[in-house]
């Protein structure tokens, strides 16, 4: 027999299958991994493929030195293989990427040397027998450590039959994770449905019941209880025997649903996300393989959890960008959950209170369902929401972060002992520094963009936020030697600054990729928030999303604009996204809300009807634009983007890849490609970066093509050019 195996690598250059005899005593299967000689060293490979041995180069092929044991590795089911034929075909993922980003990271396993006893006579000193006597076997570790056996002396043992030898692949034991519960299923207080909620939930499990695929989209406003809908149909879901996956946006809303799920399910709940280490998450999956869980919770490579029974997959906060995965492949978790609950037979539910435009648009085609929940529960109203315009504060010599709206509402906020939210999406403390005598502005050396401003205690750094240079705050300015170098924009580091300045003794919790980069520190500072051990939650869009706090009456968005004007057709699906769900952090239990956002563009429809929280009014101008520029969801965007040192160098390669792709989809209809241009950051890491795109209707169309044009570059290209390609790109950078 000989298989064909995948030996999972970054280079792209040996993207394809390769031959291995398997040897007579070898037992292999699809799916396997194995160990196998590649060059001069030992690689790790998948087999794909088996087939008979009719090559006619056979006697050259190396043979498969060993297949892996479960505990070092796990083997690709077929549901898995699936997945991974499926990122290539979607994707156009290489092997090596789509299977790493499949399975669980493989451990290899260390071997244990352990000696049993044989022969008690043997020559061996009396106090190692008699510690031998309690154990059936003692590791070479402890041998030569407290007894200070040599290796001759174990050597003449094992030769002259006193010990025996027994390698052994060491467990590796789980770590208990910290929030564990122990008990099963405890029953959490059973809340009466309302009138809609019971009405989206009946939908939802005749869908579940009829075993057969389809897609409902839960329009539901913040606080309309979605959540105890997802829970009620996961409960369902269990006792007719099957698994639930539960993907939410981002990791620090890990915590939270966990916490709820957990309330309800026990420990039949398992959690996969990124920042688990990786035997942790080896082990995660290896339970849930086992048929250990009946749910799995995780941000986006949840996904990917070995489900045999999936009965329902649920996508909370559906439209969220973070479910597009940024590197290769580019996948987007709502169409691999989509793969999956077609194979299955099972339920896809996409909720959200600002869909996606390409969810409601096929809600609207007839290819979803649509269900609603337009109420909050118990009634409890929205946030009532007061935009203010930045531009009139100036006008009237007001130059505070904070309007006037805004400071009277804090101080109530603060007098009245409740707490307050307030949001910004940039981190650091200023946006950028400039000269004002000759316009000289602090850029990255490495990267075409400004560099950010960073406190720390008196010590001040310029840092880029794209590839962590960082350098100190020059006197002068570098270009004419002037001392006029003044900060511009605000980051959430200065917002804190002048928050304690303006409001002394206010007690802040400062919440960003900055001050959480510690293992469990967004979970510590939410929890130390809800214990009401701050007033002030400030952070950027990582707060934005899902929290739920009881003291909470105000919510405040310090500039709505930050979002507003990047580059990019989603920009103001992006901000009205946003603003409508910070607006649902306010007055979510006993206490009504009031939301204030700060703008320079109270005009734009983004905003005011964000503030007006008009889901359907937005939709309908956005549908509108995309339309009349044929853009998403009309149409689908693949982006390529190729990078090199040399800026030529990256130019021709783009080039020539141009001329190919223009060439293959010349007689396809209905495609718009876009010649190479610089992208919005033009460089980055020292890298000149060139973009291409592909606009079409449908991928079935342009797939070969792309897939043919992409290929041959990447064959043509030299190593030091890099070319990624993005499917149905998110954010066009
Ligand atoms: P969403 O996911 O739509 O934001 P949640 O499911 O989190 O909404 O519900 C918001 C709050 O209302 C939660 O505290 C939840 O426990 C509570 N809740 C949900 N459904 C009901 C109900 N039928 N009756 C009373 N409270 C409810
Ligand atoms: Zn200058
Ligand atoms: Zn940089």
């Amino acid at each position: 027999m000989i298989a064909e195996v995948v030996i999972p690598t970054k280079a792209k250059s040996i993207d394809r299958l390769f031959d291995y005899l398997v040897p007579v005593e070898l037992s292999v299967s699809v799916g396997q991994p194995v160990e196998v000689p590649f060059g001069y060293r030992q690689e790790i490979g998948y087999v794909i493929r088996l087939k008979d041995e009719n090559e006619p180069n056979v006697d050259k092929l190396k043979a498969i030195d060993r297949v892996l044991t479960e505990e070092e590795a796990a083997t690709l089911q077929p549901e898995m293989l699936g997945l991974v034929q499926f990122l290539r075909e979607r994707y156009l993922s290489s092997w090596g990427a789509a299977i790493q980003t499949v399975l669980p990271p493989v451990t290899r396993a260390k071997m244990v040397r352990e000696y049993v006893l044989i022969n008690p006579q043997g020559d061996l000193p009396e106090e190692v027998v008699l510690f031998f006597k309690r154990r059936k076997s003692v590791s070479k570790k402890i041998l030569q450590q407290e007894f200070h056996l040599s290796d001759h002396q174990l050597a003449r043992a094992v030769n002259d039959g006193t010990l025996q030898v027994r390698d052994r692949v060491m467990k590796k034991r789980r770590k208990q994770q910290q929030d564990e519960v122990n008990v099963a299923y405890l029953e959490a207080t059973k809340l009466a449905l309302t009138n809609e909620q019971q009405e989206a939930l009946s939908s939802i499990l005749d869908g579940v019941d009829q075993r057969v695929h389809q897609t409902f989209v839960v329009h539901g406003v913040t606080g309309s209880g979605k959540t105890e809908v997802y829970l009620r149909a996961i409960e369902h879901v269990i006792q007719s025997g099957m698994q639930a996956l539960m993907l939410v946006p981002e990791i620090s809303l890990t915590a939270q649903m966990t916490a709820r799920f957990r309330r309800k399910f026990g420990e039949r709940v398992a959690v996969i996300h990124s920042r688990l280490a990786n035997q942790e998450k080896f082990y995660e999956w290896q339970r849930i393989l086992r048929g250990e869980a009946d749910v799995v919770i995780g941000p986006r490579s949840a996904v990917f959890a070995p489900l045999p029974r999936l009965g329902i997959a649920i996508l909370d906060e559906e439209h969220e960008a973070s479910y597009k995965q940024e590197k290769e492949p580019h996948y987007l978790a709502r169409e691999v959950a989509a793969w999956r609950a077609l194979r299955h037979g099972a339920v896809l539910v996409l909720g959200s209170a600002t869909p996606s435009l390409e969810s409601m648009y096929r809600a609207q085609k007839g290819h979803f369902h649509l269900l609603n929940l337009p109420h909050r529960v118990e009634d409890r109203p929205l946030a009532k929401v007061n935009v203010v315009n930045m531009r009139d504060e100036f006008s009237r010599g007001r130059y505070s972060l904070f309007s006037r709206p805004l400071k009277e509402a804090l101080t109530k906020v603060l007098a009245n002992g409740e707490q307050a939210i307030l949001f910004l999406n940039r981190r650091g403390y200023s946006t950028f520094l400039q000269c004002r005598d000759c316009g000289h502005v602090m850029t990255c050396p490495e990267c075409d963009i400004t560099l950010t401003l960073h406190k720390r205690g008196n010590a001040s750094t310029l840092r880029c936020h794209f590839c962590g240079h960082s350098e100190s705050l020059p006197t002068v300015c570098p270009a004419c030697g002037s001392q006029a170098l003044r900060q511009f924009g605000t980051g959430t580091q200065r917002v804190e600054h002048d928050l304690l300045l303006e409001f002394p003794g206010v007690r802040v919790i400062r919440m960003d990729v900055d001050t959480t980069r510690k293992k469990g520190a967004h979970e510590e500072m939410l929890q130390e928030f809800e214990q009401e051990q701050a007033d002030v939650l400030l952070g950027t869009q990582m707060i934005a999303k899902g929290l739920d706090f009881e003291k909470v009456s105000l919510v405040g968005v310090i500039a709505a604009d930050t979002s507003l004007f990047l580059p990019d057709f989603r920009a103001a699906e992006r901000t009205f996204q946003l603003l409508v769900q910070v607006a649902g952090r306010a007055g979510r239990h006993q206490l009504p809300g009031e939301m204030i956002i700060q703008t320079f563009s109270p005009e734009h429809y983004a905003v005011s009807l964000s503030a007006k929280q008009d889901y359907h009014a937005f939709y309908e101008v956005e549908l509108a634009a995309r339309k009349a520029m044929g853009y998403p969801p009309f149409t689908e965007i693949t982006q390529f983007v190729i990078t090199h040192v040399d800026d030529t160098q990256a130019r021709r390669d783009a080039e020539s890849l141009y001329l190919n792709l223009r060439e293959r989809l010349s007689e396809v209809e209905g495609v718009r490609l876009m010649p190479p241009s610089p992208t919005t950051v033009a460089r980055l890491r020292g890298k000149y970066r060139y973009q291409i795109l592909v606009i079409y209707r449908s991928f079935r169309q342009v797939r070969h093509a792309l897939d043919e044009c992409y290929r041959k570059a990447l064959a043509s290209v030299k190593p030091d050019t890099s070319i990624m390609v993005d499917v149905n790109a998110y954010g066009l950078d």
